[in-house]
């Protein structure tokens, strides 16, 4: 059996090297643990996957500051980058039906990240205008219809 398949890696260099690999491992892993016991899922002091940090996709902030969260790819509400509004997906979830976009979800404490549904209050567009031109006169101008 050896013999056979030494004679087949004589003419196919991969195998060849990677048989010169085994060996060598062979040798670093009796170096290491003088033994040759199989050590596959016993290293306990390699960092374990949780440990590592993770950069978090299935929840970022848009550019306009809302959060948005990762849906399946033909949820009704996501965007072609398969987010949606994670406001929409609250004020739908408790029972609200979908908005016409002549409407927008009012952040109540001006925190957009501050999805709770207690905190979102369904205003026309007009009404959200003027609602913060009367919060922050000076400052209308600046608000537009994308804002919260
Ligand atoms: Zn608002």
């Amino acid at each position: 059996m050896l013999h056979k398949s030494l004679e087949k890696t004589q003419v196919c260099l991969v195998g060849r090297s990677s048989e010169r690999q085994k060996r060598y491992r062979r040798k670093k892993h009796l170096e290491k643990y003088g033994h040759l016991e199989n050590m596959t899922g016993k290293h306990k002091n390699h960092t374990r996957g949780s440990a590592h940090p993770r950069w978090n996709n299935d929840r970022i902030i848009s550019s306009h500051g809302y959060v948005l969260i990762r849906v399946e790819k033909n949820h009704p509400h996501a965007f072609g980058n398969g987010y949606a509004y994670e406001h929409l997906l609250v004020w739908i979830a408790a029972g609200n039906p979908p908005f016409a976009t002549s409407n927008i979800l009012h952040h109540i404490n001006n925190d957009k990240t501050d999805n709770r549904i207690e905190n979102l209050e369904l205003m026309t567009n007009s009404e959200h205008r003027r609602f913060h031109a009367l919060l922050q006169p000076r400052n209308s101008k600046g608000f537009s219809s994308a804002i919260d």
